[in-house]
């Protein structure tokens, strides 16, 4: 056998996971949950895999990682509309228009794709990470692919291909930022209904201080887990209100039932470091 012919069938291989990835049931709960996803999925059991708990203590600060985040066209001009979309897993938006990147570590430039969002049905569970064992309501995550790649599928499963930004959301104060698109989710409520919305300052997710952050490499954490993400995970989480966080626990998945708890459990570190970007000296309560 050739080596042409062997690439071209490792090719078809790999393409054909990840095309199936949707058709291929999976969730996030029952027989079909977390623990079984590596039946079909077996990079999901691989030993980088996301989400991990954060040890907030431990001693790997490096200075120069603060540095190293930089967000371009993160705020406005905003081009078109933005898609939002319920997908029976989460709630996610396509903001594509707003050709936003992330440049970490001075070299390596990402394009933001789509934000979604992980949720539970209390307020004691609902995000991906935790910190030092604390879960939080909910987690937004900012998915970008490398601009080496044409775009996000093409992207998926190469190496270094992506960068994902997480930001942990708690329950306080009404935040005006995410009425921009909550004032839509009504439209939405279903799975497989889309809705187009005037696109905004993503930037006004995020909490005032992306400064303080963790960096870690690993995964995807829904199907097909793959292990080619540079995490960055903000320490500062944003605020939103009961009623808004109601909004996302009013969202219905494919039986009809309310979209909640899509949220994978946190896996192994198995020896990987976590960086942080800045000084920690008071534990958090
Ligand atoms: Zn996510």
């Amino acid at each position: 056998m050739n080596a042409l012919l062997l690439i071209s069938i490792f090719v078809t291989i790999r393409v054909t996971t990840f095309a199936e990835s949707s058709k291929i049931n999976w969730s996030f709960h029952g027989r079909n949950g977390p623990s079984h996803w590596s039946k079909s999925y077996p990079i999901c059991s691989n030993k980088r895999q996301s989400p991990i708990n954060i040890p907030l203590f431990k001693k790997d600060f490096q200075p120069s990682l603060k540095a190293s985040l930089k967000f371009s066209h993160y705020t406005c001009p905003c081009r078109g509309d933005f898609v939002m979309r319920n997908n029976g897993k989460t709630l996610q938006i396509d903001v594509r228009n707003a050709i936003a990147s992330l440049t970490l570590n001075r070299e390596r430039r990402y394009m933001l794709d789509h934000l979604h969002f992980h949720w539970g049905s209390n307020n004691q569970i609902g995000s991906e990470h935790h910190f030092e064992g604390r879960s939080f309501p909910a987690e937004l995550h900012f998915v970008h692919y490398n601009i080496e790649f044409h775009n996000l599928s093409v992207a998926i499963d190469k190496a270094n291909a992506l960068a994902v930004l997480g930001v942990m959301i708690q329950v306080g104060k009404r935040n005006s930022a995410f009425d921009k698109f909550l004032k839509y989710l009504h439209r939405v409520k279903d799975i497989g209904q889309g809705f187009k919305i005037p696109a905004f300052d993503v930037k006004s997710l995020l909490p005032k201080d992306t400064g303080k952050f963790y960096r870690y490499e690993g995964s995807l954490t829904t199907p097909p887990c793959f292990d080619n993400v540079t995490w960055t995970v903000l320490y500062d989480p944003v605020e939103i209100s009961h009623q808004q966080l109601e909004k996302f626990r009013a969202l219905r998945d494919n039986l009809g039932h309310a979209l909640v708890n899509n949220f994978r459990p946190v896996q192994e570190l198995n020896g990987r470091s976590v960086s942080s970007s800045f000084r920690l000296f008071n534990r958090i309560h």
